[in-house]
């Protein structure tokens, strides 16, 4: 067993050294393979990587000369995460950081330390969309695409010029919302909405909403809305709804992590004693949550008691809607302030897996079905010609959701992120 480790460690620092990735083939040997597809666990598998992408799969997997052997045996392979629905700003690195790209490359490696390879990254600034444009498929740190800021023009012209400047931008997608905030604002102008509609046509993107409630959801599905970007909050889905979903064929994001960072700092939440969160998380943002004024408000907040309530809805809907055998993806909306990058992505499957889906569904939700929602046809599953984005557990998470946060190893292209730290 101390052999087999050191060898992978070794094999980790070599990598990490800089040694040649260009030519470079390696062998991930020994371990059980969930491969994202919805087929059962290889045991005992070979999974051989070039140049950063999948090249073979199975228990009897030739592995060519001069290959690099990592050894995993007892350990679990499971596509990297991808969320459908973030948030990428730069907000989570170090203070010493200051240039915008190195904060924003800050929060995708944060991503990526815990396994989540890929972030769609659904309203924030044209650094993101920079960022979006510079990065490389071998960045070793989460995939990233981008819709840019969220269009909120409240004339048809205005929403208009914006999603145009958004498309010149290089955007992969548009994102609006049709909110009022419990009531407490003014929602956008469906003329406004359809403005943004006929730009994606125009422009061949696809526009996700953020919305709340049920009869808004149906209108923008009705519009031709490519993402249902947030749980139907206010009453349980229905028919009608559940039926031009389908016929749609586009995802459905619960988020429910969104829901719980309104209301969770209303007390000192006991994920602040986990390990898996404090190995990596930003210790300024918990002093912030952690103030007694700031936990004082939470417990006082309308909206935070309001969200708690919407979330048991959302969690009921989300059941609904698999049990109809429409596409519930991953998204979390983690990366604002409150919701820490990664960690809440585990909370994410942790609570799919609560509200009633099995570890299963919210791991294919969260790996191929979140690549067929975002469009991306070389990720989400380990099967020859992906790219090598996978994290290894220690233990096998089809069996129990948290094992997810049994992280050994991280993965991207075939480069190692994340290895355990060996005592
Ligand atoms: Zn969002």
């Amino acid at each position: 067993m101390i052999r087999l480790r050191s060898l992978s460690t070794l094999t980790a620092v070599l990598l990490a050294a800089g040694s040649n990735l260009e030519a470079q083939t390696t062998a991930y040997v020994g371990g059980s393979i969930w491969d994202g597809t919805g087929a059962s666990i290889i045991r005992n598998a070979t999974m051989v990587v070039e140049d950063g992408r999948i090249t073979a799969v199975s228990p009897s997997a030739e592995i060519p000369a001069g290959t690099e052997i990592v050894f995993l045996e007892g350990k679990v392979l499971i596509p990297g995460l991808i969320n459908t629905h973030g948030h990428v700003s730069g907000l989570w690195a170090a203070e010493d950081v200051v240039d915008e790209q190195d904060r924003i490359r800050g929060d995708l490696e944060l991503f990526a330390k815990y396994g989540v390879t890929t972030v769609n990254s659904l309203g924030d600034g044209l650094a993101v969309i920079e960022a979006r444009k510079s990065s490389s498929p071998l960045d070793p740190r989460a995939r990233l695409l981008s819709a840019g800021a969220v269009i909120a023009g409240n004339t048809p012209e205005a929403a208009r010029n914006q999603a145009i400047a958004n498309a010149d931008a290089g955007v992969d997608w548009l994102k609006l919302r049709v909110d009022d905030n419990l009531g407490s604002s003014r929602k956008m102008p469906w003329d406004a909405v359809q403005a943004v509609m006929n730009v994606g046509n125009e422009r061949g993107l696809q526009v996700a909403t953020h919305l709340f409630y049920l009869e808004d959801a149906k209108r923008l599905i009705d519009m031709g809305t490519g993402m249902i970007a947030h749980s139907v909050r206010d009453t349980d889905v229905d028919q009608e709804f559940i039926d031009s979903l389908l016929e749609s064929g586009i995802c459905y994001v619960p988020t429910l992590t969104r829901e719980v960072s309104t209301y969770i700092y209303g007390t000192r939440p006991g994920f602040f004693d986990d390990e898996f969160f404090t190995e990596y998380a930003n210790e300024s943002e918990i002093e912030r949550l952690s103030e007694p004024a700031y936990m004082e408000r939470t417990l006082a907040s309308a909206s935070g008691a309001a969200y708690r309530v919407a979330l048991v809805q959302a969690m009921e809907n989300m059941v609904i809607l698999q049990d109809a055998g429409a596409p519930v993806t991953f998204g979390t909306d983690a990366g604002p302030a409150g919701r820490f990058p990664g960690y809440f992505e585990h909370m994410e499957l942790a609570l799919m897996v609560g509200g009633g889906l099995t570890p299963t569904q919210a791991l294919l939700a969260a790996t191929s079905v979140a690549a067929s929602c975002l469009g991306l046809d070389d990720i989400g599953t380990l099967e020859p010609g992906k790219w090598a984005d996978f994290i290894v557990l220690d233990e096998d998470p089809t069996r129990d959701i948290t094992y997810t946060q049994l992280i050994d190893q991280v993965y991207v292209a075939g480069q190692p992120i994340r290895t355990k730290t060996e005592g």
